[in-house]
C-alpha cells in the first residue's frame, strides 16, 4: 500500500511500470522519426505502449496510488 504523494510515485513497482511505458513510447516515437514503419511494426509498437498503459492502470487501481 502506498500513499499518493505530490508529483512523485511512491512505490517502486509503480515507478518501474511507468518507466516501461515511457520506454515503449519513446521507442515508438524514435522509430517513427527514423523511418517509415510498416503497418505491422507500427501496430506492434502501439500494442506495447497500450499494454504498458494497461498494466499501469491495473496497478494504480490495485494500489490506489495513481499520480494526479
Ligand atoms: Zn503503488
Amino acid at each position: 500500500m502506498c500513499s499518493p504523494s505530490a508529483g512523485a510515485i511512491a512505490c517502486p513497482e509503480h515507478a518501474r511500470l511507468e518507466e516501461e511505458y515511457k520506454a515503449a513510447r519513446d521507442r515508438m516515437r524514435n522509430l517513427i522519426r527514423l523511418r517509415k514503419l510498416t503497418r505491422m511494426e507500427e501496430r506492434q509498437l502501439a500494442d506495447e505502449v497500450a499494454m504498458a498503459i494497461a498494466r499501469l492502470k491495473e496497478l494504480a487501481a490495485k494500489h490506489g496510488c495513481e499520480r494526479r
